[in-house]
């Protein structure tokens, strides 16, 4: 190691230690990444804990710092790779045409009513328009709600009323494999169930399927863009702690919390993970083969690339269609230097011939980032090694908005090391929590991940509509201490590397989307043949986890022979299939006539969860009737 390295070596630590002890100081010198209309104030507030505001009176706006800061020097220079393998069409966007795009759309969004403070809720498949119509609400104030295309009615109704939108933008169909699905029938139904009724809806027509429009509510996007082709609508200059966006994600409860976004701090945020942990450039290309209906498709698709001045690649597509050398195709197309995918990508790619990893030129690329549920050893490995690229494991969640965990090569070279996430990023005040004395584990010592606030900038400012919701959800476990529980547990190594154990809540984690066992019990149990259900994430190879469903019939005799069970088990995925979206369906509905419960009426998810996956129950010495847990044994085979 050269001198100069060794000096740098233990920067990690102290840029961390720095970002503690002076928080004030060092988030001050990272608000100078983005532009400010007026300068901020205070750099933080944090006198009603655990709330926390950063840069007070500062103003500034993320469609700003994302598109127009960048006219001057990049008008011409790509902004948005648009790439669909669904409809094979790719359409590049420079900074200049992305600024008229989103004024277009900002204008025909105020043209339908949309003011400052409204939201708009943006249910759309990956088509340019969607990113349009996130970066037009941040340019006019407005806080969009994005709902993963791939949730259906009863999902989308219940963030519909949540977020009361006056407007919601949506398009007639996404696709998947091939295979056209129909958003506006869905879209439909949720506007039947929701309480709350939007004047407007704004719908972009790909010509992939005919719809029935309800008039005087629904408008056509492409005549009123024609109508506003010189759209010249200026920024908002908003508060720093105005709030750019709600995004719903799943918890223990049946009711999905809207996790609300801040502007400036965000902004800021962001604009620092892109310089220390992506270590991405102006003029460079990022690709996220996420959905801008996740967190990472708010941070690392649309807003955290541009406020970088990066082009950013929109995929439309799945990893293996046209063959499983599409990802690298395009990151030889288009020099992409920085890679974000999430672990069961790679494993679907794992099942292929691994010569595509090596049919292109990949000489553009850095790294490849890797996020949203534990990645495992073989893949880290065989990912790393077929590309011969550094894999970054990283770990956060929808309420942070940006890494927790993770190396920050930006700031020094940590090495990474297999199964870990890294070390904690800094900003964040992280520890490690004994789940029931609230005392610091050692080191090698299972915990609760927990961050002491202020949360840093970019990470959650409360929940929507619910500052105590925010407050007893995540406040409110570790005993004795007001910090923030993250539903994980960790340990960490004797050199500071950080493992995830898995969730300490009923939060599953299927293929990289958190799914909550709670709202898909809600679900089963709304078909009429169900009395009780339970349902656990069970491991599994490519996905991570699968949910398995557990169900009490009010009628056992419904259930007597394998057809009448087979039939009621596709009854039942349909059922979470239209209210929730394929993507909550369980993999498997097994019938017993008992749940396993506590004397106190508790479902032991846990020790069923333990058979399903061949281990050892643990402690049932509260268990009302042990017969239960038998038929569960049953039920999967079990042999323990
Ligand atoms: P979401 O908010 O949907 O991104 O889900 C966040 C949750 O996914 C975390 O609380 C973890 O349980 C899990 N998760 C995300 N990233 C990682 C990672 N790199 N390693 C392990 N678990 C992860």
């Amino acid at each position: 190691m050269a001198a100069g390295d060794t000096a740098k070596a233990s920067s990690l630590k102290d840029f961390h230690a720095r970002s503690i002890a002076d928080r004030e100081g060092f988030w001050a010198e990272q608000a100078a990444l983005i532009d400010w209309h007026q300068p901020f104030g205070r750099v933080l507030d944090d006198s009603r804990p655990p709330f926390a505001r950063w840069f007070l009176g500062g103003r500034t706006n993320l469609c700003h710092n994302a598109v127009d800061r960048h006219l001057a020097a990049q008008r011409d220079a790509p902004a948005l790779i648009h790439v669909s393998t669904e409809t094979d069409t790719e359409r590049v966007y420079t900074f200049g045409e992305l600024h008229r795009e989103v004024m277009r759309m900002a204008a025909v969004m105020r043209s339908l009513g949309v003011r400052r403070g409204d939201r708009v809720l943006i249910y759309m498949p990956m088509i340019p328009e969607a990113a349009f119509a996130m970066l037009a609400c941040a340019r006019i104030g407005a806080i969009h709600s994005v709902v993963f295309g791939g949730f259906a009615s009863h999902s989308l109704a219940s963030r519909i009323d949540d977020a009361s939108p006056v407007l919601v933008v949506s398009a007639d169909a996404g696709s998947r494999a091939g295979k056209v699905v129909p958003y506006k029938p869905l879209l439909d139904v949720a506007l039947e169930l929701a309480r709350s009724k939007p004047a407007s809806v704004l719908m972009v027509d790909r010509g992939l399927v005919p719809f029935d429009r309800k008039p005087g509510r629904d408008h056509d996007y492409a005549p009123l863009r024609e109508r506003h082709l010189d759209a010249d609508v200026p920024v908002e200059w908003l508060e720093s702690n105005e709030v750019s966006y709600t995004l719903y994600t799943s918890g223990t409860t049946g009711t999905p919390k809207g996790v609300q976004r801040d502007v400036g701090g965000y902004a800021v945020a962001l604009a620092a993970s892109m310089k220390y942990i992506f270590c991405g450039n102006a003029g460079e290309t990022y690709f996220s083969t996420s959905d801008i209906g996740w967190v990472v498709g708010h941070s690392y698709i649309v807003y955290g690339p541009l406020i970088a001045g990066m082009a950013t690649l929109m995929y439309e597509g799945t990893p293996l269609r046209p063959d499983p050398g599409i990802l690298w195709r395009l990151v030889e197309k288009y020099r992409v230097t920085v890679m974000f995918s999430a672990p069961t990508a790679i494993r679907v790619l794992k099942k292929q011939d691994p010569s595509w990893l090596t049919r292109y030129d990949l000489s553009s690329l850095r790294a490849l980032f890797l996020a949203g549920e534990p990645l495992d050893e073989p893949t880290a490995r065989w990912i790393g090694e077929g590309l011969g690229k550094p894999v970054i494991d990283n770990y956060w969640q929808t309420e942070t908005g940006w890494p927790i965990l993770s190396v920050a090569h930006g700031i020094e070279k940590t090495p990474t090391r297999l199964g870990s996430p890294g070390m904690p990023m800094y900003g964040y005040d992280l520890r490690l929590l004994h789940e029931q004395t609230g005392e610091e584990v050692g080191v090698n010592e299972k915990g609760v991940v927990a961050i002491v606030p202020p949360l840093p900038p970019g990470c959650m400012q409360t929940v929507w509509g619910n500052d105590e919701r925010f407050v007893q959800t995540y406040f409110s476990t570790v005993p004795g201490r007001l910090v923030y529980s993250t539903f994980d547990w960790g340990i960490r190594d004797p050199d500071g590397y950080f493992f995830i154990l898995g969730r300490t809540d009923d939060v599953i984690n299927v293929a990289g989307h958190r799914l909550g066992t709670r709202e898909i019990e809600e679900s089963l149990s709304s078909h009429p043949a169900v009395a009780e259900c339970a349902v656990v994430g069970v491991a599994d190879a490519l996905k991570g986890q699968v949910a398995t469903a557990f169900v009490v019939l009010k009628d056992p005799s419904q259930a007597a022979s394998d057809d009448a069970r087979l039939a009621l088990e596709g009854q039942l995925m349909a059922t979470v299939d239209q209210q929730l979206g394929a993507v909550a369906r369980p993999s498997r509905v097994h019938f017993v006539t008992l749940l396993p419960k506590t004397r106190s009426g508790k479902v032991l998810r846990r020790s069923i969860q333990a058979l399903c996956e061949a281990r050892d129950p643990g402690d049932l010495t509260t268990i009302e009737d042990p017969s239960a847990l038998e038929q569960v044994r049953q039920a999967v085979g079990a042999r323990v």
